[in-house]
């Protein structure tokens, strides 16, 4: 199934940059209009009518001509893979690295669902696949996806760890013999690396159970939730072994943390938030409530939360809830409506890209200007909210 064709995404920032929230039209050329609109309004509004067809002379021009030229964005699409994980980033300059591939089987699904998200950013390859894990919703889609599309690199955590469990296991080999091949470079990261992606900077904070040691720049402050926390129970499965990243572009944090579980949440955050504060939370492990802890959520204080959730497949109540509370939080998005948290507890319908009944394989879309300022476009209602650069 391809993705609906999309609507070219507005521009952000200057200079049409509006409140934090603000929501627009995406229809081709309308937020252009809209702005000019308002601005013919104010500027024109008291001309006396003699004056009318000066102004509309002196604006008209102007609307016939092409926007001026944007700053340098970047896209990150957020494809339904049906609760698994698939975020294609792609830079100004083409440049391209895809987290995780989705789900095996399916007839080629998710493989096609990233095709085409490649294809609507304009790419014809992907530079880099990093795969967080080897879990079947993670891993389980990188050879129908390297049958369909060029891949420069594959960036990783390393072993499997994970090898008494048949399916993870089957997916591990599966993605050794991709690599055996030959094709591809492969990058094995270890936390504090800063990976070779030109365009956004991306750091491994958590790679096959290790975490940074230190503080990063500006981080280190100490944590009030860990008084609140307990150490959590050891995950045994390769969860914890998640390769995490923060990506890094102008201004603009983003935190993607693979499905990595709550006790390597509690190392990484107590007593001292090493990581500091972001502006778009990519919620870990689905929305699972094996992850996603306070500890982890209110101390990064997300401006935005993007849930990569399934119908039946994270989404928990508790782990929305504690998203929902966040003291900074300006947005939750998800992917689906989650049927196990109910109306309570699920995002309102504007934020959800497939509302419960309703599985059209529809996508959300972050594009960010290097100041700060981003929007997220939602491919089911045609709807962008606009937010503004961080103060
Ligand atoms: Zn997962």
């Amino acid at each position: 199934m391809s993705l609906k064709t999309l609507h070219e995404i507005i521009p952000v920032g200057k200079p049409h940059a509006v409140p934090a929230g603000t929501r627009t039209s995406n229809s081709k050329g309308s937020f252009l209009a809209w702005s000019w609109s308002q601005w013919f309004s104010s500027f024109c509004h008291q001309c006396a009518l003699p004056l009318a067809l000066f102004c509309a002379l002196s604006v008209l021009p102007t609307l016939a001509q092409p926007p001026a030229k944007l700053a340098k964005s970047l896209q990150i699409y957020f494809i339904d893979v049906e609760g698994g994980q698939a975020t294609l980033f792609v830079t100004q300059e083409g440049q391209s690295l895809l987290i995780d591939t989705g789900w095996p089987g399916n007839n080629n699904r998710d493989a096609d669902r990233i095709v085409a998200a490649a294809h609507d950013a304009g790419i014809n390859k992907i530079d880099f696949v990093l795969i967080t894990h080897y879990h079947d919703d993670h891993v389980g889609g990188a050879p129908q996806l390297a049958a369909k599309i060029p891949i420069g690199t594959f960036i990783d955590h390393g072993e499997n760890r994970e090898t008494s469990d048949t399916i993870t296991q089957k997916d591990w080999l599966g993605y050794k013999q991709l690599l055996a091949t030959g094709k591809y470079k492969r990058i094995i990261a270890k936390p504090g690396d800063i990976l070779p992606i030109r365009g956004i900077r991306v750091e491994a904070i958590s790679s096959d159970g290790a975490l940074i040691e230190k503080a990063l720049p500006r981080a280190g402050q100490s944590n009030p939730a860990c008084a609140n926390s307990a150490p959590p129970l050891a995950d045994k499965t390769e969860n914890p072994r998640s390769l995490g990243t923060l990506i890094t572009f102008g201004k603009l944090k983003i935190l993607d943390l693979g499905d990595l579980t709550a006790e390597k949440e509690h190392e990484l955050m107590c007593p001292l938030n090493k990581i500091g504060t972001v502006d778009i939370y990519i919620a870990s492990h689905h929305g699972f409530n094996q992850s996603g802890s306070a500890v982890l959520v209110h101390a990064v204080t997300p401006r935005v939360a993007i849930v990569d959730n399934g119908a039946r497949k994270g989404g928990s109540p508790s782990a929305l809830d504690i998203i929902r509370s966040s003291p900074n939080l300006a947005a939750l998005w998800q992917l689906h409506f989650s049927e196990d948290a109910g109306p309570a507890h699920n995002t309102a319908a504007e934020f959800i890209a497939n509302p419960s009944g309703l599985d059209a394989a529809d996508y959300l879309k972050l594009t960010a200007n290097p100041d700060g300022a981003f929007a997220i476009f939602n491919s089911r209602t045609k709807q962008s909210q606009n937010y503004a650069a961080a103060k």
